[in-house]
């Protein structure tokens, strides 16, 4: 089965603004993909639904498998806690508290007992690059070491897609440099990943490229399944 599974998928928020006009989109295991479009274009609304944060108007959302219109509320939250994993433009770690114990936190759902979710997240930060940082907190890191802390809480229940939405929008470019090569190590150790993006730079360094405008997809380069448009 695909990881996402989006078909026919609109999004029409209040005001009669069409966000996403009929979206199909799959991803399997193992992809490395930016979604990429300008400002307005869909991207966040696409986030949203890829995400289960908010469910479509019409069509269909799967997301490793699951129906999301077949589940509650309370359910949705369970599927992203197990299949999920996030990275935002911003951080999101707590501070004063140290990068294992931010990377720890992430597992607390899964119910893993205390010295697991210790040793996964150590292994998670490993990961990344960060071995050396487990003790360091936020403010002792740079803004790099500091979305990598964020990327390895994101990865360190081995979610079957990571979601990173522009993660090197706060970042100076080595410290982007530094964060997108990390991305590239997780994707060839099997990780699946989708990057949105409005950064065209950003887009050709990713394997597949679905460029949305206007709330439709306008070319899916790259994707194996399809050939190239154009
Ligand atoms: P992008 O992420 O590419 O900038 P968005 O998905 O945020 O695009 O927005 C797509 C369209 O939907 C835009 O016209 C935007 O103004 C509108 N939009 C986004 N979120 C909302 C909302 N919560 N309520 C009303 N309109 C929204
Ligand atoms: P920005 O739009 O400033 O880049 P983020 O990248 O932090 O903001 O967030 C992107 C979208 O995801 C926002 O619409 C926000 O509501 C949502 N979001 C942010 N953090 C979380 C979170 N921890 N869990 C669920 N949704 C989030």
């Amino acid at each position: 089965p695909y990881v996402v599974e989006l078909r026919g998928v609109t999004k029409v928020y209040a005001g009669d603004v069409q966000a996403l006009r009929g979206v199909d989109l799959t991803v399997a295991g193992g992809e490395l993909l930016a979604i990429v479009g300008p400002s307005g274009s869909g991207k966040s609304t696409m986030l949203h639904m890829i995400g289960t944060l908010d469910r479509p108007t019409s069509g269909t959302v799967r997301i490793d498998g699951f129906d999301v219109a077949g589940l509650s509320d309370r359910e949705l939250s369970a599927l992203r806690g197990r299949s999920l994993g996030f990275v935002f433009q911003q951080f999101h770690l707590a501070p004063g508290v140290s990068a294992l114990d931010n990377v720890a936190e992430g597992l607390l759902y899964t119910g893993t007992p205390r010295r697991e979710r210790r040793e996964r997240a150590a292994a998670a930060l490993e990961r990344v690059g960060l071995g050396h940082r487990l003790a360091h907190k936020p403010h002792q890191l740079s803004g790099g070491e500091q979305q990598r802390v964020a990327v390895a809480r994101a990865v360190a229940g081995d979610p079957p897609l990571l979601l990173a939405d522009e993660p090197t929008g706060n970042l100076d470019s080595a410290a982007g440099a530094e964060v997108l090569s990390v991305l590239r190590d997780l994707h060839a150790a099997g990780t699946t990943i989708a990057v949105i993006t409005h950064d065209a730079e950003i887009a050709e360094w990713c394997p597949r490229r679905v460029r949305v405008r206007d709330g439709r997809i306008v070319d899916d380069a790259g994707n194996g399944a399809d050939p190239p448009a154009g």
